[in-house]
C-alpha cells in the first residue's frame, strides 16, 4: 500500500535506469515508482515505441544490451534486415527480441489499454517489483528545431529524428513538447507526488527527459510543492554529460553546462542537488543558488556505485530496508 515511504523517481532513460537499479538495491522495490518521460515515444512501422520506459525495464531486468545501451541483450536483427531489403525505415534499430515488446504494446493499446496499463503488464512480465508510471497516457512528443536545416526558421523534427537519425550531432535552436498543454497526468500521478516520502530527479537529460515530464499540466507545481523532499542528481559532471547531448543542449538553449547550470534549473524544484566529487570545488556556488549541495561519487559504473549513490540520495537512512 502506498504511503509516505514511497519514493518517486522522475526519469528519462539511461541515467534514470542506473539510478533506479541502485535504489531498488537499498529499499524495497514495492516502494519505488519511476515517473517516466514519454516525449521520446514514437510510432514506426505502425508500432508504439516507448524508449525510456523500455530502457528502464530492460535495465532493471538485467537484460539491457551492454553494447548499445538500449534494446535487449543477445539481439538478432533479422526483421530489420528484411525492412532494409524493402527500402523501409531502418534508421531506428529494432532488434528481433525488442520488437516483441512493441508488438505487444501496440496490440494492447489498439484494444483500448492505456499506456499505464500496458506498461504495468510489461513490467510484471519481466518480474520487476517497482512501478513504472508514464507521466501521461496522452500523446506528448518532444519536438526539436534544428539550426542549419530547412529555412531560416530552422527545421522542426521529432526527438528521435534528432537523436537517432542525426545522432544528435546538429545544432538545436529550440525544443517544445507537442501535446503537453492538453495532456493530463496519468491517473494517480499527482496524488503520488503529493504523498511521496522522497522525490528524486534522476541524472537524466534536463532538457529532453526531465522537462517533458514536468511539462504535463500540474506536474511541475506538484514537484515544487514538495521541494523540501526533492533531491536531484546532476547529470553533468565536470562540465560534460557522460553520454549524449545534455551538455551541448544546455549551452545551445542558453544554460551553463555545469553543476551550476543544473542548480539554477532545479533550484525551484529541489532543496538538494547531488554533485560529483569532480565538482566538489563548486559546492559553495551551488549552495549560493539556494540548494543544499551534497558531494558524492555519482558515476554509476557498477551496481555497487549505483547503490552507494542511492543511499546518498535517500539520506543513508534506508540501508536496513
Ligand atoms: P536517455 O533518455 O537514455 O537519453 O537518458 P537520460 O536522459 O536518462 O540520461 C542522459 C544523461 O544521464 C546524460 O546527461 C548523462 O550524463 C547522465 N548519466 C548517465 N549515467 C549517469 C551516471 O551514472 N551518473 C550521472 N551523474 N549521470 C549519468
Ligand atoms: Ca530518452
Amino acid at each position: 500500500m502506498a504511503g509516505s515511504s514511497d519514493i518517486v523517481v522522475v526519469s528519462g532513460g539511461v541515467g534514470a535506469a542506473r539510478m533506479l537499479s541502485g535504489i531498488v538495491q537499498v529499499v524495497d522495490p514495492d516502494r519505488v515508482t519511476a515517473l517516466v518521460n514519454v516525449g521520446d515515444d514514437l510510432e514506426l512501422h505502425g508500432l508504439r515505441i516507448s524508449p525510456d520506459l523500455d530502457t528502464i525495464t530492460y535495465t532493471l531486468a538485467g537484460e539491457i544490451n551492454p553494447e548499445t545501451g538500449w534494446g535487449l541483450r543477445g539481439e538478432s536483427w533479422q526483421a530489420m534486415d528484411s525492412v532494409k531489403r524493402y527500402g523501409g525505415i531502418s534508421w531506428f534499430g529494432l532488434g528481433d527480441r525488442d520488437l516483441g515488446t512493441h508488438l505487444y504494446r501496440t496490440q494492447r493499446v489498439a484494444e483500448g489499454a492505456t499506456l499505464s496499463e500496458v506498461t504495468a503488464e510489461i513490467v510484471a512480465a519481466w518480474g520487476l517489483d517497482l512501478r513504472l508510471q508514464p507521466v501521461t497516457d496522452d500523446r506528448l512528443r518532444t519536438m526539436v528545431t534544428l539550426d542549419g536545416e530547412g529555412d531560416e526558421a530552422g527545421l522542426e523534427v521529432s526527438f528521435q529524428e534528432y537523436f537517432v537519425q542525426r545522432q544528435h550531432g546538429v545544432p538545436v535552436r529550440s525544443v517544445r513538447f507537442d501535446g503537453a498543454a492538453s495532456a493530463s497526468p496519468a491517473p494517480g500521478v499527482l496524488d503520488l507526488l503529493g504523498r511521496a516520502g522522497r522525490i528524486v530527479i534522476a541524472p537524466s537529460n534536463p532538457i529532453v527527459s526531465i522537462d517533458p515530464v514536468l511539462a504535463v499540466p500540474g506536474v511541475r507545481a506538484a514537484v515544487e510543492a514538495r521541494r523540501d523532499d526533492v533531491v536531484a542528481v546532476s547529470p553533468i559532471i565536470a562540465g560534460s554529460a557522460l553520454k549524449g547531448p545534455a551538455d551541448r543542449l544546455l549551452v545551445e538553449l542558453g544554460h551553463e553546462a555545469t553543476v551550476l547550470g543544473i542548480a539554477r534549473l532545479y533550484a525551484p524544484l529541489a532543496a538538494t542537488l547531488v554533485i560529483d566529487e569532480a565538482d566538489a570545488a563548486l559546492a559553495d556556488l551551488v549552495e549560493a543558488e539556494g540548494l543544499r549541495a551534497v558531494v558524492a561519487p555519482s558515476v554509476m559504473k557498477t551496481p555497487e556505485l549505483a547503490a552507494g549513490l542511492a543511499r546518498v540520495v535517500l539520506d543513508g537512512r534506508e540501508d536496513e530496508a
